[in-house]
């Protein structure tokens, strides 16, 4: 599995070269990575591995979140630094791409102990930080708790105030009002848009949900409350499914209650599998990396999938995809809510001023459909030949080739 996902970056980015005509030269700057740092934190008599990648940063200072998981490794974080590269470029935000990732569970270890990896990272990596550097947020089993005792660890050691240092804070350390929901309700908004471009009929598609975190759980709230009928969802445990439809306030009652989806009664108990390969009209993917892949992508019958979660769908499987006309509307497009809002706390924090929620929300939804425009006129003007993914990496990589040439780095 070593270098299993940037392997396919790198075959996504030669595709990209024989259809934007790019050089050697610029093809080996986008697929680079500019400073790898990895450290190993010591805690109690363990070692455990941590990253910081920045992987480029000529549009501003490099952005994005910190991953505690057992299973995390210096490709998956090289590979998510690449792709905030390009969700930063494609939303127009003033950033390059980062990541950071400790390879721990942060499940099995005491409230002490989650502080003090927290503080270690900071320990480790504070020199590569800062507002104007790279500004870390949280990702998957990382929240706003630990982004506080990360600021509180960077400000004691740099010796002065900096809140635009990270974000997803809490709200009493100058957090943003949209945060909690943000990525949900960026990828809410797609799905409208998606349903609006492709003249779908709100009332008779069925939705299913891959997830049920804090990306899913939210965002079947959100499609739930406004008219959709979400038909299956699902998480690490099981999937429930329910053709007539999923009472979504009474299911994330039953999660919260007892951690499963599959408490509640009103539907059928199906594999994840199961809901992965449903005819249902949109798919959403909001649980982890490579759930579709050669294996089971044929066997997909949804219409339009959109990926909320991070590389949910591998190379080869895109393909499959494409060929049998399903449209992906891609992680670098649909989740981009969250770094967007992001940007907001970050703007906030430095300007010192506080933004109105509903000022912010109508930024949120006008940044959101300018991507998707975009995305989709690049796609009529390419004939519908290409699928949205390249597309979108079209458009963020012109911008940053742009930008390198402009600064004469190439
Ligand atoms: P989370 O930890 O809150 O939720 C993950 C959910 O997926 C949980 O319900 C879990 O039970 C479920 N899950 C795990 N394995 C599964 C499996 N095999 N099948 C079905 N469900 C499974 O995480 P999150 O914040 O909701 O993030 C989910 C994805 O969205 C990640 O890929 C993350 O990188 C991406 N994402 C999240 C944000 C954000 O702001 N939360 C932003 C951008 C991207």
């Amino acid at each position: 599995m070593a270098n299993k996902i940037f392997i396919d970056i790198d075959k996504r980015l030669d595709e990209i070269k024989k259809l934007e005509n790019l050089t050697n030269q610029q093809v080996k700057l986008l697929s680079t990575a500019k400073k790898i740092n990895r450290k190993n934190l010591i805690i109690g008599n363990k070692k455990i591995s941590a990253w910081r990648i920045l992987f480029n940063d000529v549009l501003g200072p490099g952005k994005g979140g910190i991953r505690f998981h057992p299973e995390v490794s210096e490709d998956e974080v090289k590979s998510l630094s690449f792709w905030m590269m390009i969700k930063n470029s494609l939303a127009d935000l003033p950033y390059g791409g980062a990541k950071g990732g400790v390879k721990f569970n942060p499940r099995k270890v005491s409230e002490k102990e989650l502080e003090e990896v927290s503080r270690k990272f900071i320990d480790a990596f504070y020199k590569n930080l800062g507002q104007d550097k790279d500004i870390p947020a949280p990702d998957v089993y990382t929240n706003s708790k630990i982004m506080a005792w990360m600021l509180d660890e960077y400000e004691k050691k740099v010796g002065h105030h900096e809140p635009g240092m990270i974000t997803g804070k809490p709200l009493e350390l100058q957090g943003c009002v949209l945060r909690n929901d943000a990525t949900a309700k960026g990828g809410f908004i797609i799905v409208k848009e998606l349903v609006k471009k492709f003249k779908l009929n709100k009332k008779n598609i069925e939705i299913a949900v891959q997830g049920f975190g804090n990306a899913g759980l939210y965002i079947s709230k959100m499609l739930a409350d406004s008219g959709f009928k979400i038909v299956a969802v699902s998480d690490s445990k099981n999937g429930i499914y329910n053709k007539k439809g999923l009472d979504i306030k009474e299911v994330i009652k039953k999660k919260q209650e007892t951690g499963e989806v599959s408490r509640y009664t009103k539907a059928k108990i199906i594999t994840n599998g199961d809901l992965l390969e449903l005819s249902a009209d949109v798919l959403i993917l909001a649980a982890l990396e490579n759930q579709i892949t050669k294996k089971n992508a044929k066997k997909i019958k949804a219409k339009y999938i959109v990926e909320i979660a991070n590389g949910p769908i591998d190379y080869e499987a895109d393909k499959i995809l494409f060929n049998k006309n399903i449209m992906v509307i891609p992680d670098v497009l649909a989740n981009a809510g969250g770094v967007i809002v992001s940007y907001f706390e970050w703007a906030q924090n430095r300007a010192g001023g506080i933004l109105d929620k509903k000022y912010l929300e109508n930024l949120l939804q006008q940044k959101m459909i300018n991507s998707w425009q975009k995305v989709i006129k690049l796609y009529q003007e390419k004939n519908k030949k290409i699928d949205l993914r390249t597309v979108a990496y079209i458009i963020a990589i012109r911008k940053i080739l742009i930008a390198e040439n402009l600064r004469g780095n190439l």
